[in-house]
């Protein structure tokens, strides 16, 4: 049964990860007041150091810091999980059936990892030979198995649906690899990487390099393919090649899977999805990030239907675009703010080297750095992920200042 508190909330915010944070910072930081956050999760994770921990490089407790430090003051912080959205009625599904009613919405829950998609999966992660940076809980896993492993064949999976931080499934591999070839125990193992593309990287600049990194380290790419099966108990996979449409058996002696990602149920089969969406994410203009229809509603960060890779830095660009344009609506104007695509993904292709990628709508590289080539790999871009993404992204993106 739905119950309605009584006050009707200016903002809303759900989802407390990167980019609701960010958000709130910035909206309270232009003196927006009465904003309710709306996260059940003690824990902010920093997740782009999962490929760290996963490659025996950063300690999980790195990427971790109560919910209740980077909360900004003045937020009012509700403590549950959404469960749907009325956006006629102006109210958010509280679980338990409470209402939260609302002026403004900002929705940003983050994406859905569905271990349930390719059969055998959900019961095999985490368990002997199997693991995910996808996860926390099994990151510090993916670790131990690289790390033991001296032979035999590794095989890394890529999911065909769209995932948060496109080269994060091959960053592993590159980690891993490098590890493998440090210790001379390369040559005994056959690596093995599954991705539905055509390309290891959609963006030509990166991708040159990209082809060079996997023939230094004698990766098999399979192309065009997919991991549709997983058996646990056979330590194997089953690998559909949609080129040849074909069906293939693969054993394994470590398996880094990552699973397939969607929208969040709820939001799924909301009014505010995007029917162009097969994952149900967001319907957002891509330049102002508001709602097509209701002009009240912005979506950002990894829920949001945009044409652009989902990471932690596109938020960043996003957060300062939602929060102007969301003071533009307050004010009865027209939003003018504009995102342009901005993303940007740390491919960690070595455990002492980063290609920074970086790029926008059009695959055009946005590179940051004015003076430094980043379109080559880099030592000192591998500094910078492991060393000064981390506070950057603490006391600069959570806080507004960044
Ligand atoms: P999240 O940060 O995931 O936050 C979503 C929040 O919503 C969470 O706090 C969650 O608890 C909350 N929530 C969920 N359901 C509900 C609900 N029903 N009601 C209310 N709240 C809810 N990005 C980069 O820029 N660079 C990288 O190198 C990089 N590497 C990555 C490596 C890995 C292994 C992974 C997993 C991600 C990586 N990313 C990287 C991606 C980056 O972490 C995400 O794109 C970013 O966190 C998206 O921010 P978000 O706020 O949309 O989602």
């Amino acid at each position: 049964m739905r119950t309605s508190p009584p006050g009707r909330k200016r903002v809303v915010i759900v989802g407390g990860g990167s980019a609701g944070i960010s958000v709130a910072s910035r909206l309270r930081r232009a003196g927006v007041g009465d904003i309710a956050l709306v996260e059940p999760s003690e824990t902010h994770w920093y997740q782009p150091l999962w490929t760290l921990v996963g490659g025996g490089q950063a300690p999980l407790n790195g990427s971790r810091r109560p919910q209740s430090t980077v909360v900004p003051r003045g937020v009012h912080w509700i403590r549950r999980s959404a469960e749907g959205v009325d956006p006629d009625a102006r109210v958010v599904i509280l679980h338990g059936g409470h209402e939260l009613a609302y002026e403004h919405l900002v929705l940003a829950p983050g994406l859905q990892l569905d271990w349930g998609g390719v059969p055998g999966l959900a019961e095999a992660v985490d368990r002997d030979r199997v693991s995910s940076n996808y996860a926390a809980e099994y990151a510090p896993h993916t670790w131990e198995l690289i790390r033991d492993m001296r032979s035999g064949t590794a095989v890394f999976t890529q999911p065909a649906t769209p995932v948060k931080c496109g080269g994060a499934p091959q960053k592993i591999v590159y980690l891993a690899a490098d590890h493998w070839r440090r210790r001379k125990v390369l040559r005994d193992i056959r690596v093995v990487f599954v991705l539905p593309d055509t390309v290891l990287f959609r963006v030509g600049e990166y991708r040159r390099i990209l082809e060079q990194v996997v023939a230094r380290y004698g990766v098999e790419v399979r192309f065009q393919s997919e991991m549709t099966a997983v058996d646990g108990a056979r330590d194997s996979i089953t690998v559909t090649d949609h080129a040849r449409g074909t069906t293939e058996s693969l054993a394994y002696d470590f398996l880094h899977a990552v699973p397939p990602q969607s929208a969040p149920d709820w939001i799924k089969a909301g009014p505010l999805a995007d029917p162009a969406s097969p994952q149900g994410f967001v319907a957002a203009d891509r330049h102002t990030l508001q709602h097509p229809r209701y002009a009240n509603v912005f979506a950002l960060g990894d829920v949001a239907h945009l044409p652009t890779s989902k990471t932690g830095a596109a938020v960043r660009k996003q957060a300062p675009v939602v929060a102007a344009n969301l003071i533009d609506v307050m004010r009865g104007r027209a939003p003018e703010h504009r995102y342009d695509g901005y993303t940007s993904c740390p491919l960690v292709t070595a455990r002492d080297r980063v290609l920074l990628a970086e790029f926008d709508y059009e695959l055009r590289p946005r590179p940051s750095f004015p003076f430094i080539d980043t379109s080559k790999e880099r030592r000192d871009m591998w500094l910078f992920k492991r060393y000064l993404l981390p506070p950057l992204y603490w006391h600069g993106m959570l806080t507004g200042r960044l």
